[in-house]
This record gives C-alpha cells, sequence and structure tokens, in this order.
C-alpha cells in the first residue's frame, strides 16, 4: 500500500496520522479532498462505524482506507453517550452542551462510581469488499470529575481523570496524552501491523 485516504475532513487528524506512518513511506489523503461526503454513521458499535466510514471511503475512491470512531463510556450511565458522544446533546452539540449534559446526567452519583472509559476503533481496507479488514481498537480509563478542569484536549477530556495522574486528559502534555489515549494507543498497534507487512 502506497496511498491510504483517510475517512475523515479533519486536518488535525490528517496531521496526527501522517506524522505517526511517516516511517512506512505510506502517503495518507483526506477524503475531503477527494470529493467524498461523509457517510450517515448507521452502525451500533464503534467498529461498525468506523467500518462504514472506510468502506465508504474506498468506494468512493477505489483506493485502500483507513477510518477511525470513537467516544465515551460511562458505566452509572450504563454505557452512554458511547458511539452518540458526538451528538449527546443534540445532533450539532458542541463540546460544551456535550459536557453539560455528562454532569446533569451524573448529578448525585459519588466520585467512586464515576468511571468511564474513551474507546476508539480503527479500521483498514485494502479495497471495499476487503473480507478481512485490520481491526485495531484500545480503551483508556478514567473517571468523571464533577466539574471541568484544564485547558487542552478536546470533546470531554476537562471532565475525564486520569486518576494513576491525579490530571485530567486536558491537563496532560499532548504528547503524553497521546501516549496513553485509545486513540494513541490504537495507532500504535495499526503503525506495528503496518510494519510487519499487514
Ligand atoms: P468521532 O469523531 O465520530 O469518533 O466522535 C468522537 C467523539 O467522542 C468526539 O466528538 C468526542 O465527543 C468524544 N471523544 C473521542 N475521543 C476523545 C478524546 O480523546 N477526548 C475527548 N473526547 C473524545
Amino acid at each position: 500500500m502506497r496511498r491510504i485516504v483517510v475517512a475523515t475532513g479533519n486536518r488535525g487528524k490528517l496531521a496526527e496520522l501522517s506524522r505517526l506512518l511517516a516511517p512506512t513511506g505510506i502517503e495518507l489523503c483526506a477524503q475531503s479532498d477527494m470529493g467524498i461526503e461523509p457517510p450517515e454513521e448507521t452502525g451500533l458499535t464503534f467498529i461498525e462505524n468506523a467500518l462504514l466510514k472506510a468502506r465508504h471511503a474506498s468506494a468512493g475512491t477505489g483506493m485502500p482506507a483507513l477510518a477511525d470512531d470513537s467516544g465515551l463510556a460511562v458505566d452509572a450511565l450504563g454505557g452512554a453517550p458511547g458511539i452518540y458522544s458526538a451528538r449527546y446533546a443534540g445532533e450539532h452539540a458542541d463540546d460544551a452542551a456535550n459536557n453539560r449534559k455528562l454532569l446533569e446526567s451524573l448529578a448525585g452519583v459519588e466520585p467512586d462510581a464515576r468511571t468511564a472509559r474513551y474507546h476508539c476503533a480503527l479500521v483498514l481496507l485494502r479495497h471495499p469488499a476487503d473480507p478481512l479488514p485490520l481491526v485495531c481498537s484500545a480503551s483508556w480509563e478514567g473517571r468523571i470529575l464533577g466539574e471541568p478542569r484544564g485547558m487542552g484536549g478536546f470533546g470531554y477530556d476537562p471532565l475525564f481523570l486520569v486518576p494513576s495522574l491525579g490530571l485530567t486528559a486536558a491537563e496532560l502534555d499532548p504528547v503524553l496524552k497521546n501516549q496513553l489515549s485509545h486513540r494513541g494507543r490504537a495507532l500504535q498497534m495499526l503503525l506495528a501491523a503496518l510494519e510487519g507487512g499487514c
């Protein structure tokens, strides 16, 4: 594989992936630069959503395609917001609205019962009908605070406490976040698989 289309229009994601995959010599391009609109995310799992995004990008370009899907699962909420993390407070909700809704949903829940984890699924399809996609997934354990802390990261990071460090994901140096996070670790697995000549 020399070129892979990434099922995203997000420049940050593309840059992060390009940096990580640089040693493999694989060139990445964004589906948005090739006229591909994102599909509706109708799956019921992170893996299904990553797979349908990758298949859509591969079918539209004829190239190998890479997609990710991620979100936050909170135990006291039965795993919500889960695959709906980006739109927890509504279809076009922003991070602030999603965080507000999360805090409201957890009102009165004791600190020890506020356990949660981020999940990330990455899927690589060599062609649209690839019968054995490469799937890499990872999780990151934490706890949801009662109020936000920190200015870094995005999404739910100001509420996501990493218990072993006593810091929220929004208080972590970005390099350290990438080493520990669900997405960073799934990407490391993908890199290892690609270097192994998958
Ligand atoms: P995706 O872009 O469809 O994978 O949606 C992921 C959503 O899950 C984001 O919009 C965030 O709300 C949440 N999320 C996933 N990963 C992270 C993270 O590393 N930090 C904070 N929020 C995250």
